[in-house]
């Protein structure tokens, strides 16, 4: 096997291909000569040797053990279990990401835990609270590099650390500039065996919506609707979606903002992604009143909580003057012009991570929002529901072959998915 040895600053450690499923172990090799001088710590690389004989590289960071045996089975599947717990979060973290940390110690998880909501502990400090004094020597899997600054709670780095931890493996490095590897510099100057990029993939899905406010300073807005199998669109959604189970509910749950048509505010108390008996999670409903013949503040005005209105009401300057309808636990905002990147930027300042943009309704209130979309790329992924359909209505709502004022691009990532008696695609643009 040829090695290359090449000094890797821990800002640019490469990031593991998601791990196949076999019984391949990975050996750790160390060289001294990838002392760090900055750090005082050993960089080493590994080469995990598939069946067809490529060699994945792999960045492991040690502290000189004489050679470590890892098996990389063991560390996906304790990722994956980090990522089923940070999703418990789900719906609940924003601004900040779902997170979750598993603890092992001899083969066996000795403490677990998740982050539940923005201000309240992270995930690697209840798992550490779980294990006790059984993490000391333990290796500690986390979904997000851990953070090393402090902010409404201090640094996991920190607690790692207290609690003598041997080995920390991370899914992913966190992007939000504050902490940015420096999470991961503490851990190896203190000592710790660290691991990077483990199911990457995987954890980088989960966090879509985080990863792309923090870089791009706007919320990740994905569009929804359904359509016929000859490609027309349908102001419907399937039988069940809404149900709790349903894509529809879950989609519900996993964004922070849905934008809706104010023709649907009849519906608007009705629409709920609660998953749980005990879990109730809506998103702020995002109303767009284009038209003032509509009076689109209605049926949800008990909704307020501690984090703000549950709806939010977009209208135009001349529309108000007309309506001047308010009421308490709805916040109305009043534009000059209606455009998808005033709606983003409060949806930004409100801490809100990711956007659904649902076409179903008066698709003329949305189709200004739907151009911008487009137009200023601030649309970042599609949700498609085909349903078991032949439409043959002449229906002027037909927003999917209406938009002639669009250039054709390819999609990237098309992946389909059973849902019962219907189809849905989701991609990426
Ligand atoms: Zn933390």
């Amino acid at each position: 096997m040829q090695i290359t040895c090449l000094p890797i600053p821990i800002s640019s450690i490469t990031p593991r291909t998601a791990p196949s499923v076999s019984s391949n172990h990975r050996r750790v090799f160390n060289f001294s000569s990838l002392q760090n001088p900055k750090h005082s710590s050993f960089f080493t690389l590994a080469f995990k040797s598939s069946p067809t004989g490529f060699k994945s590289p792999v960045l492991a960071v040690d502290m000189g053990s004489e050679e470590a045996l890892l098996d990389d089975d063991d560390d996906a599947f304790y990722m994956r279990r980090c990522v089923e717990l940070a999703k418990r979060g789900t719906g609940c973290t924003s601004p900040n990401p779902m997170v979750g940390c598993v603890i092992v110690k001899d083969g066996e998880i000795v403490g677990e835990g998740f982050h539940p909501k923005a201000g309240q502990p992270h995930a690697e400090v209840f798992a550490l609270r779980d294990a006790g004094d059984l993490a000391e020597n333990a290796t500690a899997y986390v979904s997000l590099e851990p953070c090393n600054h402090y902010g409404r709670t201090p640094p996991c780095t920190e607690a790692l650390i207290k609690a003598k931890v041997k080995r920390v493996v991370i899914g992913m490095v966190d992007p939000n500039p504050i902490v940015s590897s420096s999470g991961i510099t503490r851990l190896t100057d203190a000592g710790i065996d660290v691991t990077v990029g483990v199911e990457e993939e995987l954890c980088k899905k989960m966090n879509e919506g985080f990863i792309h406010r923090m870089l791009t300073g706007k919320p990740f807005l994905a569009l929804r609707y359904s359509m016929s199998v000859n490609g027309c669109f349908l102001d419907k959604i399937g039988e069940g979606a809404s149900d709790s189970g349903g894509y529809y509910s879950k989609l519900l749950q996993e964004y922070d903002a849905v934008i809706l048509s104010s023709s649907l505010s009849d519906e608007l108390s009705s629409i709920s992604s609660q998953e749980e008996a005990n879990v109730s999670i809506q998103p702020i409903q995002i109303i767009i009143a284009n038209n003032a013949q509509q009076s689109p503040i209605l049926a949800s005005s008990n909704m307020v909580e501690d984090s703000g209105p549950k709806v939010v009401v977009f209208t135009k300057e001349d529309m108000f003057a007309e309506s001047g309808t308010s009421s308490s636990g709805v916040e109305t905002v009043v534009l000059e012009n209606m455009n998808l990147d005033s709606i983003l930027d409060y949806c930004y300042r409100r801490g809100l991570c990711s956007v659904l943009l649902d076409l179903r309704g008066d698709i003329k209130d949305l189709e200004g929002l739907l151009r911008d979309g487009f137009e200023q790329k601030l649309l970042q992924k599609i949700v498609v529901e085909v349903l078991p359909e032949w439409c043959v209505k002449d229906d002027e709502r037909r927003v999917v072959s209406s938009m002639n004022w669009l250039e054709s691009k390819a999609v990237e990532n098309l992946q389909p998915k059973q849902l019962g008696g219907s189809v849905l695609l989701e991609c990426y643009l």
